[in-house]
């Protein structure tokens, strides 16, 4: 396998390559003679490289084109991880697993299989927070030790096989998180393309987008959740898939003393160019051209009563026979085939902004209906704000009020049947707080 990996790494010709793999996966996978294989193991030194995975950082594993990693997070979790894991063994295909701690504390033979069936052992956390963009360092980092000491007992004897990778939970990053792990060597994994596979969506699905994504981009890490039921159904045809296209399997394992790193160039690493941390601009899941495609709205959606009543069978003309609007539909224009190509762009440092104040919106006074049974059209002014204790008194105030016994402050007033209060009034006076260029705060 050695010997292999290195032959692909020096191969100059791709025939040459895919050569050497046609040879390896039969040899290496008895009783499957057309298995999809590993094509190579890629060792890797996480104290040169720690941040990795083009999603949201600057450099990914020094791949050739249609070459993928894959990688699955969460487990493990019977049945789901067990078909995974069969799967991954009929093709003779070695992934790694990022696993949450309570559940390799949970479920310690599935580790123990996963160890055995020859796949890269890595950590998830330790309870799987969705709060590391947040939690304090001293937080993150036993979220981090917890998860390594999970399975390195688990593990027992074999505790040095786990790898010194950690993807971080929703892959919610910062930086003071990151410096803490690459500071102790432990290689911080994001991913090359997803397929969506906690959304709930169907297997079918989840092979459209993986295979799509993947192909668009020609290389990288794919992560996928073994947890999940859909995928694990998915994952024969995932592999047969990329098969069929001429993608190769590479495992990615540490370096170690008896074990060197695969040696690369420092441009082999490089993804992009433009420091980019995601999200500055996150495509809108489930809303691409494999997705489902929707039904174009009706006026009536909106409320309109006054419907077109000569039906419009009108077809969308980019996707005839697919979007169609229905019966009574207004037909759109072949330039609105929503929603082609739209993208949110977050705002990239939106932690930085100020929560408001209520001051910050000027409330002068609350209005209040009349009280039962007065009659009396409720009349409000905007201006000063009058002390609370005193806006009842005020001068400003509609002068029948003073005949109403004013409701306590933190009473609702009683109201009449149909008769509600319905907010508060706005005042907007002379400015005294505004944004300047630097986006904080200027009094
Ligand atoms: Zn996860």
């Amino acid at each position: 396998m050695r010997t292999l990996a290195t032959l692909s790494v020096l191969a100059t010709s791709v025939l040459a390559t895919v050569v050497a793999m046609g040879t390896a996966s039969a040899a290496d996978c008895p009783g499957h003679p057309n298995a999809l294989g590993t094509s190579r193991t890629l060792v890797v030194d996480p104290s040169e490289h720690g941040l990795l995975g083009g999603m949201q950082y600057r450099e990914s594993l020094p791949l050739q084109d249609h070459e993928v990693v894959l990688t699955f997070d969460d487990g493990p979790l019977p049945p789901h991880t067990t078909r995974v894991l069969d799967a991954l063994a009929a093709e003779c295909v070695k992934a790694t697993f990022f696993m949450v701690g309570q559940m390799v504390r949970g479920y310690p033979s599935v580790v123990r299989r996963i160890y055995e069936d020859g796949h890269t052992i890595a950590n998830h956390s330790q309870t799987h927070p969705f709060t590391f963009h947040k939690m304090s360092v001293d937080a993150a980092a036993r979220q981090v030790n917890d998860g390594f000491e999970s399975l390195r007992t688990v593990l027992g004897e074999h505790a040095d096989a786990v790898a010194p990778f950690f993807r971080i939970p929703g892959l919610l990053r910062q930086t003071s998180v990151e410096n803490y792990l690459t500071q102790r060597d432990v290689m911080v994994w994001s991913l090359d393309f997803l397929a969506d596979d906690w959304t709930h969506i169907s297997s079918r699905e989840i092979i459209n987008r993986a295979i799509s994504r993947i192909e668009a981009r020609g290389r990288g890490i794919l992560l996928l959740h073994d947890i999940q039921p859909a995928t694990a159904a998915a994952l024969p045809e995932i592999l047969h898939e990329l098969k069929v296209r001429g993608f190769r399997i590479v495992q990615v394992v540490p370096a170690r003393p008896d074990r060197p790193k695969t040696a690369s160039t420092p441009e082999q690493w490089v993804v992009r160019h433009t420091p980019g941390i995601w999200p500055t601009s996150v495509p809108v899941v489930g809303l691409d051209e494999s997705s489902p495609l929707l039904t174009a709205p009706s006026p009536a959606n909106f409320g309109v009563a006054d419907t077109i009543e000569a039906p419009l069978d009108q077809t969308l003309a980019l996707a005839p026979g697919k979007v169609r609007s229905g019966v009574g539909d207004a037909g759109l224009s072949p330039l609105a085939v929503w929603p082609h190509g739209v993208k949110l762009t977050g705002l990239p440092k939106a932690g930085e902004l100020p929560a408001p104040a209520a001051v910050n919106f000027h409330y002068s006074r609350v209005w209040r209906p009349a009280s039962a049974g007065s009659g009396q059209k409720s009349t409000f002014r905007s201006g000063k704000a009058a002390p609370p204790t005193a806006r009842n008194t005020s001068a400003n105030g509609p002068k029948k009020r003073a005949d109403s016994p004013a409701p306590p402050a933190a009473v609702p007033a009683a109201h009449p049947a149909g008769v509600r209060p319905v907010g508060h009034q706005l005042s907007i006076g002379k400015p005294t707080v505004a944004l300047d260029t630097t986006g904080s705060i200027a009094r």
